[in-house]
């Protein structure tokens, strides 16, 4: 019986849903309930300038909601899953190695290569112009390898 109220202020003609988002992603980082895959993501700094992090962790995330209705029945428990996409080598193996899958991509000045993690182990090194893709591919087949029936 207990209620927590958010309030935002919308964005000219925004959209009052983002109210309800933030209430589900304050309940679950609590630890209270799950909604959706949680994806951690690089917030930038000076050691990246590409907008490739940006880029894959709006895709990760995006895929992730628009897939849910169909996942919710067919891998029961995979809203509690955790996706990392972090910038550069700095924090993003560490940071992957918390989530259930992650990758660190390459930041300034880096070799061009994106570690994947796998529950806490290191399970790859993505090369070449679709890093990106690559690593979907590895999130649907753990997805499928993890929580399918
Ligand atoms: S992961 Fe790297 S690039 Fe991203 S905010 Fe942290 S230190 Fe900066």
């Amino acid at each position: 019986g207990d209620t927590i109220r958010i309030s935002l202020t919308p964005e000219p003609d925004g959209d009052r849903c983002l109210e309800v988002e933030v209430a589900q992603q304050l309940l679950q980082t609590m630890g209270f309930r799950q909604f959706l895959p949680v994806v951690t993501a690089c917030p930038g700094c000076g050691r990246t300038t590409s907008t490739v992090f940006q880029q894959l962790a709006k895709d990760i995330q995006d895929h992730l909601n628009t897939s849910m209705p169909i996942w919710r029945e067919k891998y029961p428990g995979v809203e509690g899953m955790s996706v990392a996409v972090m910038g550069c080598i700095v924090n993003g193996p560490g940071e992957s190695k918390h989530a259930d899958i992650g990758i660190s991509l390459p930041g300034t000045g880096e070799t061009p290569a994106a570690p994947v993690f796998i529950d806490g182990q290191k399970a790859k090194t993505l090369r070449g112009a679709d890093i990106a893709d690559q690593f979907k591919l590895m999130v649907a087949e753990y997805i499928e390898e993890r929580f399918g029936t």
